[in-house]
C-alpha cells in the first residue's frame, strides 16, 4: 500500500513539487513536468519524455544531462495530456526540434500524437518513437503492439547522446529507433500495488503464485506460476529473452550487451542482486559479454512486487550511447561535466495561455456551454459508481473515477474562461484540455479531442448556428476515429457519438434548430449504448478480456449518451 500522502487527487501535483525542490540543482519543474536546469544549445534536437507517474524514476527521473531534456508528467497511471506534452516541449526546444519518445500504451500514443500535431501546426519540427520492448505482450510480428516498459530507459539514453552530439532530428529518429528493435524486456509480478487512497489494491497475484510477464499497470501476462527460487527466476527471464534475440545478432557467442535488473517496488535491491548474480552467471555462460549493467529501480508500479529483465543487443554505436555519462536524478553513470549552457528561469519556460476575448454572441453561447458541462457532471456524478462497475468487467474500473474528475476540472476551467470573457470557442478548447489533463485514461483524451473539435467549429465570434455544431460534432467524431482508430462496431464510445452525429446532421438537412435537431438525435443514443452489449470489444483496455464484456455494455458508450441526453435538455432549456 501507499502509507503516505494528504489528499490523495493531489498526489502527483505534490510529488512534482517536492521532487523539483529536492532536485533543483538539475531540474526545473514547468507546466505540466519537469526539464533540465540548464539549456539546451541553441539549434539542437531535444528528447521529450513522459508517461504516468507511479513509475517513478520514470519518467520524471530520467531528465538531466546525457538523458532528457524535458518529461511530461500524468496522473497516477495516466498519460500527461497534449497540452502537458506541448508546454514540456515548448519550454526546452532550442530550434533544431523535438523527439518524442514513450512507452506503447494508448493513452500515450493518442496525447503524444495529438501533442505532435499541435507542435507541427506551430512550426516545431516533431518525430516519435514508441518504444515496444516488453516481450510478453505481443508475439513479435506484431511487436508494433507490445508496451514500453524497462527497455524505455536504453532507448532514450540512445536518443539524448544523439541529440546533445549535434546530430539532426532524422538522424536522432532513426538512433532511437534502432535502439528499439535492439531491446527485449520480460517482467514477472508477485503482487499488485495499491495506488494513493486506494483501499484495495489495483490488482492481485494470488499467494505464492507468480504471473510472467504482468504489465506495470496489472495487464494480464503470459501464464501463473508457483513463486520460483532467485535462481529459477533468473533462468526462466534469461530463457525467455534469448529465445527472443534480435535478427542482427547472428551468434550469441561475443554479442555486447546491456543488462538491466529492474525491481517493480517492493523487490529489494539485495534481492535483486541475489537474482542478478545468477544472471550474470547464465548470460556469461552463454559467451555474451555484458556491458555496464544497472540493478535497481528504473520503472516501477507503485508498491508492486516484481523484476523485469531487460537485455539491449549492442553495435558499436549504441554501446557508445549506453555507457555515456548521465546525470539525471533517477539515473546516474560516470562523470558529467558541468554544462556551459545557461540556466533555465522558472519565469520564461512556463508557457501562458491566453485568452481571447468573445464577441457578446459568443459569450452569451460560452455561459450556454458551461450550463451543459455542468448538467453533464450532474450526470456522470450520479453514475459514477455504475459507470465504474461497467468498466471493471472487462476493462479497469476506473472509468467513472475518470469522467467524473475530467468533468470536474472541464467545469473548472469553463467558469475561469468565462468570467475572463473568453468566447465559446476557447471555453471549450480549455476545458477539453482540463479534461484530458485530469481526467487520465482513453476516454479522457478522446473527450479533449471532441471538446476541443467543438470549440474550433464555434470560435470567438459568431453566435453558432445548427451548422455550426454539426460541423463541430462530425469533426469530433473524424477526430476521435482518426486519432483513436475505433470503427463502428469495435465497442466504444464511437458506437454512440458516431450515429447521435448522422441524425444531428440529418435533423440539419431538414431545417430544425440546433434544440429540435439535437433532441432528435438524441433519442437513439441510449438505445445505441444499450446495443454494446451484444458486441466484442476490438480496440481499448477490454480487449484482451474480450468475451467477458458480452452482456455488458460499453462503459465509454454509456456515459456517452448519459452526456449527449443531460446537454440536450440545456440545449433545450436555454437556446429554444
Ligand atoms: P481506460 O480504458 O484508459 O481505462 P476509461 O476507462 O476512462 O479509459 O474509458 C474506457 C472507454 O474509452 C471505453 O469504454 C471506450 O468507450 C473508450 N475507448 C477506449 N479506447 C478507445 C478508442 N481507441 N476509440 C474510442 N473509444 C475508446
Ligand atoms: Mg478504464
Amino acid at each position: 500500500m501507499t502509507y503516505l500522502y494528504n489528499d490523495p487527487v493531489k498526489f502527483v501535483e505534490e510529488l512534482v513539487e517536492g521532487y523539483a525542490a529536492a532536485h533543483r540543482d538539475k531540474i526545473l519543474q514547468v507546466e505540466g513536468g519537469v526539464i533540465r536546469r540548464h539549456k539546451a544549445k541553441p539549434g539542437q534536437v531535444v528528447l521529450v519524455i513522459g508517461g504516468g507517474s507511479g513509475h517513478y524514476p520514470a519518467f520524471g527521473g530520467f531528465v538531466g544531462q546525457g538523458l532528457a531534456h524535458g518529461a511530461a508528467m500524468g496522473n497516477v497511471f495516466a498519460s500527461p495530456s497534449a497540452q502537458q506534452i506541448c508546454n514540456v516541449a515548448l519550454a526546452v526546444e532550442a530550434g533544431g526540434g523535438v523527439l518524442f519518445c514513450y512507452g506503447n500504451y494508448a493513452g500515450d500514443v493518442l496525447n503524444f500524437n495529438q501533442a505532435q500535431e499541435r507542435l507541427r501546426a506551430e512550426g516545431v519540427d516533431v518525430r516519435s518513437v514508441v518504444v515496444t520492448d516488453d516481450i510478453a505482450s505481443a508475439p513479435m510480428h506484431e511487436q508494433h503492439k507490445r508496451r514500453g516498459i524497462a527497455g524505455t530507459l536504453p532507448v532514450f539514453k540512445a536518443a539524448a547522446v544523439a541529440a546533445d552530439s549535434g546530430k539532426i532530428l532524422d538522424e536522432v529518429f532513426h538512433i532511437a529507433q534502432q535502439a528499439n528493435q535492439q531491446v527485449r524486456t520480460l517482467g514477472v509480478a508477485f503482487s499488485g500495488c495499491t495506488l494513493p487512497g486506494a483501499k484495495q489494491p489495483l490488482f492481485e497475484v494470488a499467494d505464492g503464485k507468480m504471473e510472467v510477464g504482468m504489465g506495470i499497470h496489472g495487464e494480464s501476462g503470459l501464464q501463473q506460476m508457483t513463486t520460483p527460487t532467485a535462481d529459477q527466476l533468473a533462468e526462466i527471464l534469461v530463457n525467455r529473452l534469448l529465445s527472443e534475440m534480435p535478427s542482427t545478432i547472428a551468434n550469441p557467442d561475443g554479442a555486447r550487451i546491456g543488462v538491466i535488473l529492474n525491481s517493480l517496488g517492493a523487490v529489494k535491491q539485495e534481492e535483486l542482486f541475489v537474482v542478478y548474480r545468477k544472471v550474470n552467471h547464465l548470460l556469461s555462460g552463454r559467451g555474451l559479454i555484458i556491458i555496464e549493467p544497472v540493478v535497481g529501480e528504473f520503472i516501477t508500479s507503485f508498491d508492486m512486487a516484481g523484476v523485469s529483465l531487460t537485455l539491449f543487443w549492442m553495435n558499436a554505436a549504441l554501446e557508445q550511447s549506453w555507457v555515456a555519462a548521465a546525470d539525471a536524478p533517477g539515473f546516474h553513470r560516470g562523470h558529467v561535466a558541468l554544462p556551459d549552457g545557461d540556466q533555465m528561469d522558472a519565469t520564461e519556460s512556463i508557457t501562458k495561455r491566453q485568452t481571447a476575448i468573445g464577441s457578446v454572441d459568443s459569450q452569451a453561447a460560452a455561459a450556454v456551454v458551461l450550463a451543459a458541462l455542468e448538467a453533464a457532471l450532474d450526470e456522470i456524478s450520479a453514475q459514477k459508481d455504475e459507470l465504474g462497475r461497467l468498466d471493471a468487467v472487462a476493462g479497469d474500473g476506473d472509468h467513472g473515477i475518470g469522467m467524473h474528475r475530467g468533468l470536474t476540472a472541464a467545469v473548472a476551467a469553463a467558469k475561469e474562461m468565462l468570467a475572463a470573457s473568453s468566447g465559446a470557442g476557447t471555453l471549450l478548447t480549455s476545458a477539453g484540455d482540463a479534461w484530458s489533463g485530469q481526467a487520465g485514461g482513453t476516454s479522457g483524451a478522446l473527450w479533449g479531442v471532441i471538446l476541443r473539435s467543438l470549440g474550433q467549429a464555434l470560435g470567438d465570434e459568431a453566435r453558432p448556428d445548427t451548422a455550426t455544431v454539426v460541423a463541430g460534432v462530425t469533426t469530433a467524431v473524424r477526430e476521435v476515429q482518426r486519432l483513436g482508430k475505433a470503427q463502428l462496431g469495435d465497442k466504444t464510445l464511437v458506437d454512440v457519438l458516431h450515429p447521435f452525429s448522422e441524425a444531428l446532421a440529418n435533423g440539419a438537412s431538414h431545417g430544425f434548430s440546433i434544440p429540435d435537431a439535437w433532441t432528435a438525435a438524441a433519442e437513439a443514443t441510449s438505445k445505441a449504448a444499450q446495443a454494446t452489449q451484444n458486441l466484442l470489444p476490438k480496440i481499448g483496455r477490454a480487449r484482451p478480456h474480450a468475451e467477458k464484456s458480452i452482456g455488458t455494455p460499453d462503459p465509454g458508450a454509456v456515459s456517452m449518451a448519459l452526456i449527449i441526453s443531460s446537454v440536450g435538455q440545456v440545449v433545450r432549456e436555454r437556446c429554444s
